[in-house]
């Protein structure tokens, strides 16, 4: 995972790697309000309460690790929007080979991971994220996390994730949770969450 840093103790806004209306599966209507507007009042808030935190300087993923309240809410949430942005594409939806052999390794077969990531962001009650991640032993393994929280925060190495917020579905797919999620898989750029091993 490549860590993020601030720019004269600030958070810049990432940019999509893609064009709005190039993932057809979130809408451009969608990344313009989870990306232009929910991450951007992230990053803004963020920068807002940091001066002052005694963490003003650090990577972004120790000050996930080492927040609480306010500050955790706001850090949490742009490191789990970058990830997350950042992992759709146009190319690569297949998992490449390393990948595909530490998913049928540790879950069975690419498809059983599939559903049981699918099946975990589907039964996360409330806000969250889905998150595959790899333990200190290189195991892939997957997790719930509620709100803004992030795998980092209990010694673990994020590979991917899904947004189960309302916010990131509700305009494309109303309450159909798990039809989005199954979506999802068709703009996952393998190449990038093979890169974050
Ligand atoms: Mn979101």
């Amino acid at each position: 995972m490549k860590d993020i840093l601030p720019i004269d103790n600030q958070f810049q806004m990432m940019a999509l790697p893609y064009e709005a209306d190039a993932l057809k599966v979130i809408s451009a209507n969608t990344l313009s309000f989870h990306h232009g507007k929910h991450l951007k009042a992230y990053v803004d808030n963020l920068n807002k309460l940091l001066p002052g935190s005694g963490l003003e300087g650090l990577p972004l993923s120790e000050v996930v690790r080492r927040s609480e309240g306010a500050i955790f809410n706001n850090a949490g949430q742009v490191l789990n929007h970058t990830m997350y942005f950042e992992q759709f594409g146009t190319a690569n939806h297949e998992p490449l080979p390393r990948m595909a052999a530490l998913l049928q390794r540790d879950f069975g077969s690419v498809e059983a991971f599939m559903q049981q990531f699918e099946q975990k962001g589907a039964s996360l009650f409330g806000s969250g994220w889905v998150w595959l991640s790899q333990d200190a032993d290189g195991r892939l393994v997957i997790t719930q996390q509620f709100g803004a929280d992030n795998p980092v925060r209990s010694g673990l190495k994020p590979i991917l994730t899904f947004d189960v917020w309302e916010h990131a579905y509700y305009l494309d797919y109303q309450n159909r949770r798990p039809d989005h999620l199954k979506a999802l898989w068709q703009i996952v750029d393998w190449k990038v969450v093979e890169n974050r091993l």
